[in-house]
């Protein structure tokens, strides 16, 4: 199933090469950009994927015009990430702009309860402005909660609340039950019907599941949840190069694989792997996306699906040690 995703030919770590001057012009045009990206070091990276991050949200802003309530495939999330990257900015003046958007958005009573188009998108975009602006930038909303889909994403949620022993117990459980259940390449079906090991995404796959058995590893202290959740990050770096650029099943999403092992386990060595997946998508993504060989998503400005994701993971890039997976870690 490999047109699904780019075979990953990058190393899984490239020494940091100092731009040495007087260097000559050709010899520097000859080596290919991707390569150049991954070894320039880290400051200088960082500065041009928050370069890249404000580009994109230039281009994301005006084509924001979707179901308007979602977080994550439509104008909230577009306007919740506009006023943080305005906060980076230090432009308040623009923090007030797009908070003034977000508080337009009306939730309809027709909007579905999920994550992913309804109204706990919604309340993710909430908890986010005010997480990232401080409390009460956002004021307080009657939100309904929904469930989210998916055994992982039910499980996440649950390992957020304090637990009675007896829940606790069926959390683990049912943890384990996941993973006995996964394919013998480390991957995780999408459900019990559909066995087929072909995806690899945050919606349907181990990068999701990864993220869960990160959060586990924290709760219960157990080897056997971080060991398996290495697994599944080895998977998503042999096959998580997707031809999609988003968070929900693309590179952008996929990178959060490492982000949040490297947050676990303070291990460095996950860092270049979050940073070569960013810079694949820095150094080619739109090219490959205007040649069709990449898929610019069904909603192709969004947060989730499209390159709002991409310019999301960039800006995480600048700090990862506090980056998070939108809408999922808390
Ligand atoms: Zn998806």
């Amino acid at each position: 199933m490999t047109d699904r995703y780019f075979e990953n030919f990058m190393l899984d770590f490239v020494e940091e090469k100092a731009k040495v001057a007087g260097i000559e012009e050709e010899e520097e045009k000859e080596e290919d950009s991707l390569l150049k990206l991954l070894s320039t070091p880290y400051p200088t990276l960082s500065e041009k994927l928050k370069r890249a991050a404000l580009d994109l949200k230039e281009t994301v802003l005006p084509s924001s015009h979707y179901v308007d309530v979602s977080f994550l495939s439509g104008r909230a999330g577009v306007c919740a990430l506009g006023a943080v990257v305005a906060k980076h900015q230090g432009n308040e003046q623009m923090v007030d702009y797009y908070l003034n958007q977000f508080k337009k958005i009306k939730v309809g009573e027709d909007v579905p309860d999920e994550i992913i188009r309804g109204r706990v998108g919604y309340l993710w975009a909430y908890l986010f402005l005010n997480k990232n602006l401080g409390d009460g930038a956002i004021p307080s909303t009657h939100s309904i909660l929904g469930v989210p889909h998916g055994l992982a994403g039910i499980l996440y949620v649950l390992m957020n609340f304090e637990l009675t022993p007896d829940v606790l117990v069926d959390v683990k459980e049912t943890l384990k039950y996941m993973i006995n259940n996964r394919f013998s390449s480390g991957n995780y079906p999408r459900d019990e019907d559909k066995r087929n090991d072909e995806l690899v995404y945050w919606c349907h796959g181990a990068p999701g599941v990864a993220l869960t058995l990160v959060k586990a590893a924290k709760v219960f202290k157990d080897k056997e949840f971080l060991e398996a959740a290495e697994d599944a990050a080895e998977v998503v770096w042999k096959r998580g190069l997707l031809k999609k650029v988003g968070i929900c099943h693309g590179i952008s999403g996929n990178a959060y694989v490492f982000l949040s092992l490297y947050r676990m386990t303070g291990n460095v060595e996950f860092l270049p792997k979050a940073n070569a997946f960013a810079c694949f998508l820095l150094d080619r993504a739109q090219k490959l996306i205007s040649e069709c060989q990449m898929h610019g998503g069904d909603t192709p400005y969004s947060l989730f699906e499209g390159i709002g994701g991409m310019a999301y993971l960039f800006l995480d890039m600048t700090d990862p040690a506090n980056a998070r997976f939108p809408a999922h870690e808390l």
